[in-house]
């Protein structure tokens, strides 16, 4: 009985979300349609060079697919429509911010392009405002327009100070060392010498007006922990000290806003990865997702039990040290909000604060959504044996992202190995990650498959759920091979299309999942991985990634056949579209 019941509020859960999602696309495309101006065609240009440069810059910005994202606006209301003005406004200060931080003449081109009346300067205005510069981030930062060159230390540090320069100063001046690495400061010329200029000196401009604004959102919420995030935060931005606000950001629980404002990511200085990166999140809370990962939260003792592998390394004991949060994209800006979309964000990066409070992890599932409509639908049209394209289902792709995020809160973390305690992550080194990936995508999909044996997850989602596991596999491995995801994801394709859970088919050139040998490959791989995590075994996770860790021939084809589809979203955003008020 409980079982039927719980099955059923499943049903229902996934009827009111395919509804609803059938509304939103319908919508969007209409919008979009209206969004799109189209662009202006090849015009008269004088130069060859600007001739290259141009075509260049059109078949760049192509491969960004404009997406506009909804949110449930039900969910804003009253006080909160006021509250989400400010946070946006403040959002576009810190986006301003980071426009500064990426080159130090961003602001002077931005300005001539939008002064220009040359209409291939709209094209090149365009790719300037994805990349947040004149270099293509797509292509290693290549320049695409004006004849600058990429600066590695972006403009953290003066343009022409070299690595060298740097390190001597701190040789010759060690005292010099705490705030010349110190995320929250960039370092400039001085007479003959180097400074660090601590953030809210160097954009004290743009960080007033973003300070006052928070403080304005924060007398407006009702809800009491956005207004201490939001006051800790404010003062932040103007202190330099984040500590405080990192630590109510994990304390967040009451509020309609999940909102992230400030400089987190360091890989925008790839001189040292010291500095910090403006950004903004601002984005709701999703109450249906909320409420699905608290039941499954509850699974997670029955799926430790349930794992394939001796019951002295099931470890009964491990919760999840990170929540998870299923939020909507309002608005970004800054960082995250420059090139390829982020999917989801693990935060804060404050060791300290991690220490004390654990993690968050926050997915954004609108800007999921894009990416499954406008990038992987596209794909899987072009590999997926048209038999099969008919189970591709966003609801049920998204399960399994879920599903991978908790996944990695199961099985073996800290392991016996040689009588002594120790970690999975120290055990396998270098191996661990893309080993944990697949892992957790693996589990991920046996664990769906295990509730759907028992009534929690609606069976007739069987088959979408295989033909998205493999869909997802031409996006990861897409963007390359060799880092940890794309490690992880290899491996397993190679596993599967071995073990004869995919097919392909050289005639044709689609790929099918066999239905009936799907899941005995798939099990002999969670458990295969499941045993190395849990012995600590280096060696055989050497073994495994060199045997299953390669391109073959025919799957490079496929994907040199997808060169002219996009590859990211440009985000459009409704709230910008139609301003609240
Ligand atoms: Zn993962």
């Amino acid at each position: 009985m409980r079982k039927f019941a719980l099955c059923l509020i499943f049903v229902f859960i996934f009827c009111a979300l395919s509804l609803t999602y059938a509304l939103t696309r319908e919508a969007s495309v209409e919008k979009i349609k209206e969004l799109i101006v189209e662009l202006p065609d090849s015009t008269t240009v004088t130069e060859i060079d600007e001739i290259t440069n141009l075509s260049y810059a059109r078949a760049q910005l192509k491969k960004f697919s404009p997406t506009l994202l909804t949110y449930d606006k039900s969910l804003v209301k009253g006080k909160d429509e006021k509250v989400l003005e400010k946070l946006i406004e403040a959002a576009d200060y810190i986006d301003q911010i980071f426009l500064r931080q990426a080159y130090y003449k961003n602001e002077e081109i931005l300005k001539n392009l939008q002064n220009s009346t040359k209409p291939e300067d709209e094209i090149y205005l365009r790719l300037f405002k994805i990349n947040y510069g004149p270099f293509d981030r797509l292509r290693e930062f290549e320049t695409f327009y004006g004849t600058g060159v990429h600066p590695k230390g972006a403009n953290y540090y003066p343009v022409d100070m070299t690595k060298e320069e740097f390190d001597s100063w701190l040789t010759n001046h060690p005292g010099d060392k705490k705030t010349f690495t110190d995320t929250f400061t960039v370092i400039r010329r001085q007479g003959d010498g180097l400074v660090a200029v601590p953030y809210p000196q160097e954009y004290k401009d743009l960080l007033e007006p973003a300070h006052k604004a928070l403080k304005e959102a924060a007398r407006l919420t009702d809800s009491k922990d956005l207004k201490s995030y939001l006051n800790s935060r404010a003062d932040a931005l103007l202190s330099n000290d984040y500590f405080q606000s990192d630590m109510d950001w994990m304390d967040l629980n009451d509020s309609t806003f999940e909102v992230v404002i400030g400089p987190y990511e360091v890989y925008e200085d790839t001189l040292f990865n010291y500095k910090g990166a403006y950004e903004a999140f601002i984005t709701l809370n999703d109450p249906v997702e909320a409420e699905k990962l608290e039941k499954y939260g509850t699974y997670l003792g029955e799926l430790e039990k349930n794992l394939p592998i001796a019951d002295e390394h099931k470890n009964f004991k491990r919760r999840l040290t990170s929540p998870i949060k299923v939020v909507q994209l309002i608005y970004s800006a800054g960082d995250t909000r420059a090139g390829v979309q982020t999917l989801a964000f693990n935060l804060p990066n404050d060791e300290r604060v991690r220490e004390a409070k654990g993690s968050k992890k926050v997915m954004l599932k609108n800007v999921i959504e894009g990416k499954f409509d406008k990038i992987l639908t596209p794909i899987c049209e072009k590999l997926i044996n048209p038999s099969q394209q008919k189970y591709l289902s966003f609801q049920t792709f998204f399960d399994q992202i879920l599903s991978h995020e908790l996944a990695h809160g199961i099985g073996p973390g800290i392991i016996i190995k040689d009588g002594k305690e120790t970690t999975v992550a120290k055990c396998l080194k270098n191996n661990y990650s893309a080993i944990e990936e697949a892992k957790a995508d693996t589990l991920g999909a046996y664990n769906l498959l295990y509730l759907m044996k028992t009534d929690r997850y609606p069976e007739e989602k069987m088959e979408s759920l295989m033909v998205d596991y493999l869909a997802g596999m031409f996006r990861s491995i897409r963007f390359g091979i060799h880092e940890a995801h794309g490690r992880g994801v290899i491996l397993q394709f190679n596993w599967m299309m071995q073990h004869g859970g995919f097919v392909y088919d050289k005639n044709t050139g689609y790929y099918s999942v066999n239905f009936d040998k799907f899941k005995p490959a798939l099990d002999g791989l969670v458990k295969k991985l499941l045993e190395i995590e849990a012995t600590g075994n280096y060696e055989e996770s050497n073994k495994l990634l060199k045997a299953y860790c390669y391109l073959p021939g025919y799957l490079q084809n496929s994907l040199n056949s997808l060169n002219d589809l996009p590859v990211d979203l440009l985000p459009v955003y409704e709230v910008k579209q139609n301003p609240i008020k």
